[in-house]
Parts: C-alpha cells; structure tokens; sequence
C-alpha cells in the first residue's frame, strides 16, 4: 500500500461484517467504522475515494448518511455503494434515489463486489481528471476561463465591495520570437505562480487565455488592492529567468476597475478593468491603473 492506494470507508453496525469486507479488499486502504458518526470522523480528515455502506443501522440508517453526504460539498463526490440484506425492488430503488451509485445484497459473491469496486474507483478518477481537465488550466495550473466565470458570477452576485483587475503580459510576443515558445510558456507558469502566491485566500484568479489573467477579490477597497496589485507588478518585475543567452525579465500591465451601483454584471465590470488596463498599456506598460468611474 502507497500514497496512492485508493482509500475505501466501510459503514456497517456488525464487526464481522466489516471483517469481511477488510479481508476481501485487501489490495485497498480500508477504513471500517460501525456508525454515521464514526464514517463523519473518518471523511473529516481522510480522502474518502469509495464508500461501502449498510443500510440497516441503529440510530442513523445508511439511508439518511447517504442524503447527508449528499448534501456535504466535500462528500457529495464520493461514490457509495449500498450492501444489504435488503433485496426487496422498493429499498434497492429507494437506494439509487438517496444518490446510491450501486446496490449489492448481502450474501454477496466477492469477486462481483470486487468488480463493482474497481469500476466505480476508475469512475470516480475519471471524473476528476474531466473536472481538472474542464475546469483548470493546463500550463499554469490556475483556473482556466470556464472555471473563472463560474466563481466570478458567484462572487458578483454576492453583496459588497468587488474589485476587479484585468493583468496582461508586457511584449510578451518578443520573448516568443526570442527565445521561443517553450521559454513563454515558462514565463507564464512563472508569473502565474507569483501572482497566485500573493493574492489573498478569497481572491479568485483565472487564466483568461493568451497571457492575459483576471482577478478578482470581494471584501476589500480599491486602495488596498492597488497597493497590493503593485507590490505584484514589482515581484513580477523582480523576476530573473536565467537563459544561455543571458537573463530575460519580464512586465506586467493591469487594470483595476471597482464594482458600482451601476455595474450591471461581472462582464461589465470586467470591461471597466480592460479599460484601465489599455490605459496602463498606452501609457507605458509595468503599471498598474485604477479607473475610477463616476456613475
Ligand atoms: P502587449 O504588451 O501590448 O500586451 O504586447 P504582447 O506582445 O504581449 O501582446 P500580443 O497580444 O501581441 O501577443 C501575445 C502573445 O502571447 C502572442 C502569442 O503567441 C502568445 N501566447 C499566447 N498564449 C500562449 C501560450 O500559451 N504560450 C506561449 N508561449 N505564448 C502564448
Ligand atoms: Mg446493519
Ligand atoms: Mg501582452
């Protein structure tokens, strides 16, 4: 067993039960608890990968763990295979209801409650590579511009202040020409990661394509941010990529815009930092410009 070995939550009031379970999946991680309240302690600080669970329990029955970690955005994820006695068409169906993924009855044959493990497993770690493939950047590892969107409108939706910045990288077609596209994709995962690395926790910061990224950050003045965004501008600048031919530095421009009563949605306020950042462009690039608009 390694770091990578799929962890698998057994739930079920009888032991032996749980033994064997233990036995049989022994190529697994297995984590065996005998209540709702013991699977919660587990999946509080474990990467659940797979959970198998009894339906008939004291106190909480599979049923109703099954709908709360539904409800839990850190579980709802999580595939649950129901085991029971249980083989009545009305409790099997009822299972799928609650957001069972499978259904197994109790004596079960091993190796199909092994089959079934194994391709809810690759299921689960195909839909997680979809999820990353969809919704982050490849090269930089930020949010790509799907994703972006998603916790932008959410944000925008959300009351207070909302200050918004378009960054986009100075000359960057001449570092492409120069040194070419592998030294450019360096430079973006570079200045990505320095960015990321000095944004606050509630920021959110995507990739918007080309070398041009937004951020956004709720809760906080437009001053605050500017001094922040200028410290950023200033590490960026600060940058030293060392190349056989010598060492490449490179600029950022960006565009601040606050949200107003007027702001309609997220793509116009995001217009309104475009806007500042053509004008930190026209005006001579490695600077950070607040457009302060009147509405
Ligand atoms: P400005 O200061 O006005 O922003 O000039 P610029 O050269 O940065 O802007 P321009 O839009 O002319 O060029 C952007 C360049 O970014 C062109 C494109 O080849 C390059 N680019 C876009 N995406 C990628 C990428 O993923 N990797 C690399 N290496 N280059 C990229
Ligand atoms: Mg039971
Ligand atoms: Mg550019």
């Amino acid at each position: 067993m390694n770091a990578s070995t799929p962890i698998i939550l057994a739930v079920d009031d009888k032991v032996e039960n749980l033994d064997i379970l233990t036995s049989l999946l022994e190529d697994y991680d297995v984590r065996d608890v005998t209540d709702a309240a013991g699977a919660w302690q587990i999946l509080d600080h474990t990467p659940v990968d797979l959970i198998l669970l009894d339906i008939m329990m004291p106190d909480i029955d599979g049923f109703e763990l099954c709908r709360q970690l539904q409800d839990d955005e850190r579980t709802r994820t999580i595939p649950i295979i129901f085991i029971s006695a249980m083989s009545d068409e009305a409790t099997i169906s009822r299972a799928f209801e609650v957001g069972g993924k499978d259904y197994v009855t109790k004596p079960f044959r091993p190796l199909e409650l092994l089959a079934r493990v194994r391709t809810h497993l690759e299921l689960k770690f195909l839909m997680a590579r979809l999820h990353n493939l969809a919704y982050f950047d490849s090269l930089t590892g930020i949010a790509n511009r799907r994703r972006f969107f998603d916790l932008a409108t959410a944000l925008f939706a959300a009351p207070g202040d909302l200050q918004a910045v378009m960054l986009d990288i100075d000359h960057f077609k001449q570092v492409n020409d120069r040194h070419g596209h592998a030294v450019g994709d360096q430079v973006l995962r570079l200045v990505a990661d320095t960015i990321g690395d000095r944004l606050p926790p509630e920021a959110v910061f995507g990739r918007l394509g080309g070398e041009e990224f937004a951020i956004l950050v709720p809760s906080a003045d437009p001053d605050t941010v500017l001094a922040a965004m200028d410290g950023i501008r200033q590490a960026v600048a600060d940058l030293i990529i060392p190349l056989e031919e010598g060492n490449l530095s490179c600029t950022i421009s960006c565009g601040l815009a606050s949200r107003t009563a007027n702001t309609g949605n997220i793509d116009a306020l995001l217009h309104d930092a475009d806007q500042a950042l053509y004008q930190a462009k026209g005006s001579g690039r490695n600077r950070v410009i607040f457009r302060h608009i009147q509405k």
